[in-house]
Order: C-alpha cells, then structure tokens, then sequence
C-alpha cells in the first residue's frame, strides 16, 4: 500500500508580503489639469463656435507645431517680458537644440506665414489657430499651466478697418457663446511715440520709487510700460495720475486710433478707452485691446478673456518682409469659466432616439450589427452590449429617455426579426429585421 505523504502545513506569509505594495498613481502636473467629460459641452461650444465665426469672417484653420525654437519668442514677445523671463517651458533636445512649448502663438503664425512664402499670396491673410499654450505662471482660479487659446490674425494690411475686423470677429465670438463682455481698447502708437512716452513715465515714476513695489523697481529699468499693468493697490493708486500715452501719440498713430474707434461706433459695439491696458508683450503697436467678462458677482476681480491687438513690426522682426498685421487670442479656460459664472447653458447634444437591447450570445452578435445599421442610416443610438440583463438593459434606456428600444434575443435572430418596444406606451411590435430602417423612419 501507498503511503499519502503527511500533508505539509502550508507555509505561513510574513505579513508584509500579504499585504501588496501599495503602487503610487502619478500625479498630474502642478498648474495642468485633466478636462473631463461633464465639461465638454462648454469646450465644443467654444470650439464649435470659433469655427462657425472664423468661417463667417473668411479665416482659415492652420496647425503649427507646440514645440517652436525657443529663439521665436525670445526674439517676438521680448527678452524683458514675465512670459520669456520666467514662464517658458524650455530645455534642449537630445540634439543639442533649444527648443520651448509654445507660450503664445501669434509669433508660430508669423513664423509659419515667412517660412510658407504667404506674403505671396493675396494679402490680407486671414489666419486661425485653436489649441494649447504653456506657461509656468504661479498656478490660480482662472490660470493654468496648459492652457487652450483660440487665435485669429489679419496679416499683411495696415489699415485701422482691420484692427475693428478683429474686434468684431472677438465680440461675435463671445455674443455667440452668450458671454457678456467688455471691451477696453487702448493705443500704444508707433516704436517712436512709445519712446518718447517711456522718457516721461520713466521720470515720473523715478520721483515717485518709494512707492513702487519691487517688481515695479525692476520694470521701471526694464520695462516701463509694465509699470502700468501691476496689479499691486498701492501701485495702482499711483498709475491714476501717472502720464497717459494717448497724450503722447503723433498725429499718424491718432488719427489711426480715431479711425478703429469709428468704426466700433458704426458698428455700434461699445468700449472703454483704458489707458492702462499696454499688453505684456514686446511685439504690440498702436491698437491694444482686452475683453473681461461682466459676471454678475461684481465683487470677484473681472478675468480677462482675451487680448489682442496690432504688431506692425513682428513679421520683419523675425525676418520677413515689412508686413502690417492685427490679431486676438481669447483664452478659452477663462471662457469656459465665464459661460459657467454667467450661467450659459452650452447647446444640448442630440439625444439617442433608439436604445439597441439584446439577449443571449446571438442575439448580442446581432445586435451590434443592427446598431450599425442604424448608425449608418444617421439614427442616434445608446446601448448597453455589456451586460446581460434585460430589465437592467431597460432601466438604462428609461434613464436616458429613449423613446424606441429594439430587442434582439435567439428567437429573433432565427426568425430575422426586431422586436420593437414604445417605451412611452409600453407597446411592441414584432418586424422583419430587413426592414427595420424604413420602419423606424417612419416612428423616429
Ligand atoms: P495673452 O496671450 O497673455 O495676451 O493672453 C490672452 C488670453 O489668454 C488671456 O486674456 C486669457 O484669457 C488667456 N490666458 C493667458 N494666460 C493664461 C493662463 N495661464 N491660464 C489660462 N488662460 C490664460
């Protein structure tokens, strides 16, 4: 006889190999953020409705790459602003190339526009791009590290009738996403008027540095005109008596203003002149724009929802030739944040008019075919293929508010069959499964 070997007692785990190594999930980058689902009826309003206005104004889409040469902003934004002395997300390539995320991209289109040989083409260039920015700013309510911008630009015309183009097609934009918005329209002439006007700012403020906070010690040396964009009370108190640009325009960069400003009031779309508003960026001339938004909750700070204006220079700057051009980037984060506070409700995505139930494993293999038949013939379908229930398959449908449920089990995959159910009046009906496309026309 055959011994059974003694049962062996099994071996005892030492507790920490039961419990399992607990893995860390990655974290999302500081300043970055996932946008989910319950959120994308605002961002395809706004995409939907960049695309609609881009459209209505003459604008063509263009892609240009988010990895630009770190070179392009240096050389367009400028050495002395925030964006390019502390928000740039640059590092070298295993090339040895220095290259950054594009901050802005104003300067990618006019890269794209003299390396495309566009200056060839009829002019103006109407141009648009949507998609992400980068900056590493301090991360807040309303200011992320990616961010999405949607960007509209007229290269290759001086006159003022484009700078109100783009304030036009910027206000449309906003009315269409049932935003209520403000405008505050500046001007910051030519390079020469700038100068001049930089002399007397700049000897104004000297007498008054005591008062200036430290940023403001450095943009006074840096870059004056910053001065007046510092969101510091104590800085803002003083910049109210501070000398205004308006005052040192020539005659040329006024009567332009003038012009852009007529134009708004033919087209009856209202502003505020704002003397403070003189963008961050080195590449602006002449007009300078900003929409807030006016929220109800008046107590919060207005966000600026978009900027813009005219950079006559940037284009011969990076190498181009001589080539006027005005454009606008609304922030779409902020707008997005706008529709929310102002209560938008985006428009409502068409909703399934038949839930495809199924029973059994020939009836589920049947089932997605008839989904797909429906699909082709343009039906809005919803479905729950997983699982195996009918009542949960049902109760699914109820949720969604599906008028038509159409069942498929065993008996009617033999027969070639569809049964359909009202979900409205409980009602069915047995089809030929050859015919079901005609027949539901006739319900749906
Ligand atoms: P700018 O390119 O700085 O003129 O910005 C244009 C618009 O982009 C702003 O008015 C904002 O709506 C938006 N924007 C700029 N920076 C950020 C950011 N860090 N986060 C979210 N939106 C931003």
């Amino acid at each position: 006889m055959i011994k059974k070997p003694a049962a062996k007692a099994a071996p005892v785990a030492a507790p920490e190999e039961t419990t399992k190594k607990k893995i860390k999930t990655p974290q999302v980058i500081r300043g970055m953020r996932d946008i989910l689902p319950e959120d994308e009826p605002y961002w395809r309003h706004a995409y939907e409705t960049a695309q609609r206005v881009a459209d209505a104004y003459g604008f063509s889409r263009i892609e240009t790459p988010i990895v630009e040469p770190e070179e392009l902003f240096v050389r367009s934004v400028g050495k002395a602003s925030d964006i390019v002395e502390k928000e740039m997300y640059s590092f070298q390539d295993s090339d040895g190339d220095k290259i950054c995320l594009r901050p802005e991209v104003t300067a990618s289109l006019c890269r794209a526009y003299i390396a495309n040989g566009m200056f060839a083409k009829p002019q103006p260039q109407k141009l648009w791009v949507w998609g992400p920015m980068f900056r590493h700013d301090r991360p807040q309510a309303g200011r992320y590290r990616q961010f999405y911008q949607a960007d509209f630009e007229i290269i290759g015309n001086a006159s003022p009738i484009v700078d109100a183009q783009v304030i036009l097609l910027t206000w449309t934009f906003f009315k269409e996403l049932g935003i209520n918005a403000e405008i505050r329209i500046n001007s910051i002439g030519s390079p020469e008027d700038r100068t001049r006007y930089k002399m007397e700012l700049v000897q104004w403020y000297r007498t008054r540095k005591k008062e200036l906070c430290e940023n403001c010690l450095k943009r006074l040396v840096k870059n004056p005109l910053r001065l007046l964009d510092c969101k510091e009370a104590g800085c803002r108190a003083l910049r109210a008596d501070a000398p205004q640009i308006l005052d040192w325009l020539s005659a040329p960069s006024k009567a332009h203003f003038m012009a852009v400003l007529e134009y708004l009031d033919e087209l009856e779309i209202p502003y505020f002149l704002d003397p403070f508003i003189v963008r961050g960026l080195d590449y602006y001339t002449h007009t300078v724009f900003e929409f807030v938004a006016n929220d109800a909750d008046d107590s919060k700070a207005q966000i600026a929802l978009c900027g813009g204006g005219r950079y006559d220079l940037l284009v011969e700057q990076l190498g181009g030739k001589p080539t006027a051009a005005c454009g606008v980037a609304p922030g779409i984060d902020r707008a997005v944040l706008a529709m929310k506070a102002q209560n938008v409700v985006p428009p409502a995505q068409p909703k399934p008019q038949i839930f495809v139930a199924q029973l059994g494993e020939q009836g589920r293999r049947r089932a997605i075919a008839l989904y797909e038949k429906l699909r082709q013939a343009g039906f809005v379908l919803t479905e729950a293929f997983s699982k195996e229930s009918l009542k949960t398959q049902l109760d699914s449908a109820n949720e969604k508010g599906v008028p038509f449920v159409l069942l498929v089990g065993q008996r009617e995959v033999m027969d070639n069959t569809v049964i359909i159910r009202d979900m409205e009046s409980g009602n069915q009906e047995v089809v030929d499964y050859h015919k079901i496309v005609s027949e539901m026309k006739k319900k749906v």
